[in-house]
C-alpha cells in the first residue's frame, strides 16, 4: 500500500509544465508566479541591501545570457545541453541564480560546487560535468584558478560573481569579467532567439548538475530536469498554501502576503537551491542572500530585513538554543515560521527551540539531491517534533523491509521509496548507481522510515536511521568511500572504514577505523601516525570532511564474505561504546 498525501492537501494545480526552461517558469507572468511577487524584490543582499526588483532581474537575466551566448559561442537552439556547462563555485550571491536562469535561457546547464571545497575536489567535478566556464567569487579566486588550471579551462573562461567588498577584502583583479561586464555587453547585443523547444522536453533535458554520494559510492553527478524543480517548487506551493494563508491570516491579519525569508544555506545544495532560491521566490517572496554563516551577522539580517522564514539546518538551531543571550540582544519579532531539513533535527532541541520562542512555527522537511528536494513537510498546523511531515502533492511512497517486503502498516520500519514528477533523471555516466537507485518508478532513498498516524488523522513519516553510506556534517554530505580512498593513499593505512559518530555542534562527524600498515614499526607512536593521516585530509578535504570523530587504530575491518565493509557493525559498536561511557 503506498502512502499519500494527507486529504486536506489539495492536488496539484496542474501539470508540471515540461515544455519550458525553468527561467520562463520563474521569469514570464503566465506560469502562475505569485502576482505580488512582481512587486518584491526577489533577491536582496543581507549585508549591503543591494537589491534588484523583479523587472531588473529578468532585465540581467535577458543581457547576461546574450553576453554568455557571445563569449562562449552559446546558442539556444544548437548544440546539445552537455555543450553548454557553467560550473558555480561560490558563496550566495545576489547573481548565482540569475546566472543559472540566463543558462537555461540558452539551454546550458549550472554544476554548482560547495563553496567550502578544495582544489582537487572542484577539478573532480569541473571534470566530471565538463564544464566549459567557471564562475566564482574574488575570496574562492585562487581555489577556482587552481582546479581550472588542470581541467582545460583557461583564465579567460573564468568569471566572477560579485560579493559586498568588505566580505571579499579585495577587489576584482584587473581584467577579470564580472556579471554586470558581461550584462554591459549584452546590452548592446541583439535579441536571443527563443529556445524552441517540444513537449517533454523540459523533462529530459539537464538544468542542474548538482553531486551527491546517493547511497554509496563516491559523488556523482545528478541529473536534474527542468521539470524536477518546477514540480518541487508546485509541490511545496501547493501543499503550503491552505495553511500558510490560514496561519498569516490569523498572525497578521492578512490573507495575501509575500515575506523576507532567509538565503543563508548555500544555493550549492539543493536545499538553498530549489527550497529557497525557486519555491520562495515563486511564491512571491524576497530572498534575503548572505555570503556564509555567521551568527550575529544573521540575526542582524532577520532584524534589519524583517525576516519572516527562516531557512536552517538543525545546527543552527541548536545553535540558538545554546546562545539565548545573544539572540535577546536583536528583534526577531518578524518571524513566524522556522523550517529545517538536510539532516534530522531532534525532538529534544526542537522543543528547546520553542521554549524560547512559543508561538514560532518550527517545521521539518525531508527530500535529497535525487527528489529534487522536498518530499514531506511538517505544516504550520500539524507540527509533530521529531516528525518530517507529510507527503507533499503529487508524491507516492512505499516502505520495504530489509527482505523486500512492503510495508503495509502504521510503525514498521523499512526503506523508504519514493515517486514524484520531482525524482531526477539519475546519475551521469553511472548505470551501476542507476540501477541501484531507480527502481520501477521509485527512488530508492537509502533513509530508515516508519509512517505514523498524528492525532491530527494525518500521516507523518518519521526518518529513523539512515541506512546507506552517507555522513551528514552541517547539513553536507561527506561520503565514506571518498575519504576511504583518499587514506588509503597514505603509506601508513593497510585498510579502512568510516563511519558517522553523532556531534553536538555539526550533528555528525566522521571517524575512521584504521589498520596500520605493515611497514610501521612497533615503536612508531599511534598519537603521531593518527595526526600524519588527519594532516593527509586536512590537505586535501573540505574542512567538513576532516576526520573529526578520531582514527581507531584496529587490526581488521569487518566485512561480508563479498568484501563489503560492514559498517552497520562498526555503528553498533560505536553506539554500545557510547552508551557504556
Ligand atoms: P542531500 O542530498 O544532501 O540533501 O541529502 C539527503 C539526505 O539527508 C537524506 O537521504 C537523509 O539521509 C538526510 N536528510 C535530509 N532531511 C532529513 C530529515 N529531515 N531527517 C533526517 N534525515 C534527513
Amino acid at each position: 500500500m503506498p502512502f499519500h498525501p494527507p486529504s486536506w492537501v489539495p492536488q496539484l494545480p496542474f501539470d508540471p509544465p515540461d515544455s519550458i526552461p525553468i527561467s520562463d517558469f520563474m521569469l514570464d507572468e503566465n506560469h502562475g508566479r505569485h502576482p505580488l511577487g512582481y512587486a518584491q524584490n526577489p533577491f536582496t543582499c543581507g549585508l549591503t541591501g543591494k537589491t534588484y526588483s523583479s523587472l531588473e532581474v529578468k532585465e540581467r537575466v535577458d543581457y547576461l545570457a546574450r553576453g554568455l551566448a557571445k563569449e562562449l559561442g552559446f546558442h539556444p537552439n544548437k548544440g546539445s545541453e552537455w555543450d553548454k556547462v557553467i560550473a558555480v563555485f561560490s558563496v550566495n550571491t545576489l547573481d548565482t541564480i540569475p546566472l543559472a536562469w540566463a543558462t537555461h535561457r540558452l539551454g546550458g546547464i549550472q554544476t554548482p560546487a560547495n563553496a567550502a571545497y578544495s582544489a582537487a575536489e572542484l577539478e573532480y567535478q569541473l571534470k566530471n560535468s565538463n564544464a566549459k566556464a567557471l564562475f566564482t567569487c574574488v575570496p574562492l579566486l585562487e581555489t577556482a584558478r587552481e582546479a581550472a588550471k588542470k581541467c582545460n579551462i583557461p583564465d579567460n573562461r573564468i568569471y566572477i560573481l560579485e560579493v559586498p567588498e568588505k566580505f571579499a577584502g579585495k577587489p576584482t583583479p584587473e581584467g577579470m569579467k564580472t556579471v554586470d561586464d558581461f550584462i554591459r555587453d549584452g546590452q548592446k547585443l541583439d535579441r536571443l532567439e527563443p529556445l524552441k523547444w517540444e513537449a517533454g522536453d523540459g523533462a529530459k533535458k539537464t538544468a542542474f548538475l548538482c553531486y551527491s554520494s546517493g547511497t554509496s559510492g563516491l559523488p556523482k553527478g545528478v541529473m536534474i530536469s527542468h521539470r524536477n524543480v518546477i514540480a518541487n517548487t508546485l509541490q511545496i506551493n501547493t501543499f503550503e498554501k491552505p495553511n500558510r494563508d490560514k496561519m498569516i491570516n490569523d498572525l497578521r491579519n492578512q490573507t495575501d502576503y509575500t515575506e523576507n525569508v532567509l538565503g543563508l544555506l548555500p544555493m550549492s545544495h539543493i536545499y538553498g537551491l530549489v527550497v529557497i532560491s525557486h519555491a520562495s521566490i515563486y511564491r512571491g517572496d524576497g530572498v534575503i542572500v548572505l555570503p556564509k554563516f555567521e551568527f550575529t551577522a544573521t540575526l542582524q539580517a532577520i532584524q534589519d530585513h524583517k525576516i519572516g522564514s527562516l531557512f536552517l539546518v538543525p545546527p543552527i538551531i541548536i545553535l540558538m538554543t545554546k546562545n539565548t543571550k545573544v539572540l535577546a540582544q536583536y528583534d526577531l519579532s518578524s518571524v513566524w515560521s522556522i523550517f529545517t531539513g538536510a539532516a534530522p533535527l531532534g525532538q529534544e532541541s526542537a522543543e528547546e527551540l520553542q521554549k524560547i520562542f512559543p508561538t514560532w512555527k518550527i517545521r521539518q522537511g525531508y527530500g535529497l539531491t535525487e527528489t529534487c528536494t522536498v518530499v514531506t513537510s511538517s505544516s504550520p498546523d500539524d507540527i509533530w517534533f521529531g516528525s518530517s511531515g507529510s507527503l507533499l502533492p503529487g508524491i507516492e511512497c512505499k516502505i520495504v523491509t530489509v527482505e523486500g517486503n512492503e510495508v503495509t502498516g502504521y510503525d514498521q520500519p523499512g526503506e523508504l521509496l519514493v515517486k514524484s514528477p520531482a525524482v531526477v533523471l539519475g546519475y551521469l555516466n553511472n548505470d551501476k548507481a542507476n540501477t541501484e537507485t531507480f527502481q520501477d518508478g521509485y527512488m530508492r532513498t537509502g533513509d530508515e522510515a516508519v509512517v505514523r498516524k498524528a492525532p491530527s488523522g494525518n500521516e507523518h513519516v518519521f526518518i529513523v536511521d539512515r541506512i546507506k553510506e552517507l555522513i551528514k556534517v552541517q547539513g553536507h554530505q561527506v561520503a565514506p568511500a571518498e575519504l576511504e580512498a583518499h587514506l588509503l593513499a597514505h603509506p601508513a593505512v593497510n585498510d579502512c572504514a568510516v563511519i558517522q559518530i553523532p556531534n553536538e555542534k555539526t550533528g555528525e562527524v566522521p571517524k575512521a577505523f584504521v589498520v596500520k600498515s605493515p611497514s610501521i614499526g612497533l615503536e612508531e607512536n599511534d598519537r603521531v601516525i593518527a595526526r600524519e593521516i588527519q594532516k593527509h585530509v586536512e590537505n586535501h578535504k573540505a574542512r567538513y570532511k576532516w576526520i573529526s570523530g578520531g582514527i581507531e587504530f584496529v587490526d581488521e575491518i569487518p566485512k561480508s564474505p563479498s568484501g563489503k565493509i560492514l559498517r552497520r557493525l562498526l555503528r553498533d559498536r560505536e553506539k554500545e561504546k557510547r552508551r557504556k561511557a
